[in-house]
């Protein structure tokens, strides 16, 4: 039985074509975001989306995001950083 030996080459290849297709699949904010939830002030290069203090979701400034010290048992929340007038998520 040589069957085995043809689909691990084809699936090999599949695997391959998927790979090339995949497209830069990044995810940016929805929608405008120009100044911080909690300080008001203007975003410039980077803005977290993060659990604030109270526990609400907000989207804040760098600073901000450093006096929300480490949200409770919700994760770090999503950093995203300024492309032109877009918000690009951040890995
Ligand atoms: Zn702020």
């Amino acid at each position: 039985m040589d069957d085995g030996l043809p689909g691990r080459v084809r699936g090999a290849g599949r695997a391959a074509g998927v790979e090339g297709v995949t497209v830069a699949k990044e995810r940016y904010w929805q929608g405008r975001k120009d100044r911080c939830d909690v300080c008001g002030e203007l975003l410039r290069a980077e803005m977290h989306d993060a659990a604030w203090t109270t526990g609400q979701w907000a989207c804040m400034c760098p600073d901000c995001w450093r006096q929300a010290g480490s949200p409770k048992g919700v994760g770090r929340g999503q950093a995203y950083v300024r492309e032109g007038d877009r918000w690009r998520r951040k890995e």
